[in-house]
């Protein structure tokens, strides 16, 4: 784990974003439930990319797969050293600054991990809506707490009394639309109210695609379409009838 931040240290466990090969030849895809953010996805540009930052998450991303119980019994191991106890103040671990949960043991694994450690937070952001209410929610370690993220394919699982948050062209429209900005901290991912907004990165190409709208929005017009193609609207077949 590595901490992103000197003036406020929040602990990070990263995979790689989305879809890749490892240097062996496997392919492997980290966020099964992304939807239109794959297309305006922060980790799949910038520093994320540079090659060492990138092989860094894959190492992770194998060990997770090849030695899950090594890495389990790493990762209890780091938390009890003594920067993750109790002090001026609470340690903070955010799993996954990209990625998401690649399967229900890899859940599974995290959150026995986190009961190891009650006094640190752990806080993740996520598009597997079904895998948290169904695994997570009936009962979840204490020191777990989890927003659904929009412009995933599960979008409309996400109920309007679940933690969320949208990303929006800026910080104008997300007051605009009620939300409070995560700007000033990534920890109201895990203390914020339900509606959380991000504004845009300054990423010109990811800014572009965006345009004036959210990832919810987005998501929702890109499920629209493809509803379309499944089911595309016919008019009255010729010959019959009600065509004349
Ligand atoms: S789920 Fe997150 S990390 Fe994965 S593609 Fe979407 S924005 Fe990127």
């Amino acid at each position: 784990m590595r901490s992103g931040c000197a003036s406020q240290p929040i602990w990070k466990f990263t995979l790689p974003a989305w879809a890749g090969v490892l240097p062996d030849g496997r392919s492997y895809n980290t966020c099964r439930s992304a939807g239109v953010c794959r297309d305006m996805c922060y980790a799949r540009a910038g520093t994320f990319m540079i090659p060492s930052v990138l092989r860094a998450h894959q190492r992770n991303l194998q060990y997770v797969m090849d030695e899950p119980e090594a890495w389990k019994a790493q990762m209890i191991g780091e938390l009890q050293h003594p920067r993750f106890r109790p002090g001026a103040s609470r340690a903070h671990v955010r799993i996954h600054d990209s990625g998401d949960w690649l399967s229900e043991d890899y859940l599974v694994m995290w959150m026995d991990i986190m009961r190891t450690a009650p006094d640190v937070v752990f806080y993740n952001y996520s598009k597997e809506v079904e895998l948290l209410e169904r695994v997570a929610r009936p009962d979840p370690p204490p020191n777990f707490l989890w927003r659904y993220s929009y412009g995933g394919t599960q979008d409309e699982a996400i109920q309007p009394h679940h933690n969320h948050v949208d990303v929006f062209p800026d910080e104008a429209s997300l007051h605009a639309a009620g939300y409070t900005s995560q700007a000033s901290s990534d920890l109201l991912a895990a203390y914020g109210p339900t509606t959380l907004g991000i504004p845009a990165n300054n990423l010109p190409a990811q800014r572009r695609r965006q345009g004036q709208k959210t990832f919810r929005a987005l998501q929702r017009a890109a499920n629209a379409q493809a509803a379309n193609r499944r089911y595309p609207r016919r008019g009255p077949a010729p010959g019959r009838p009600e065509s004349r």
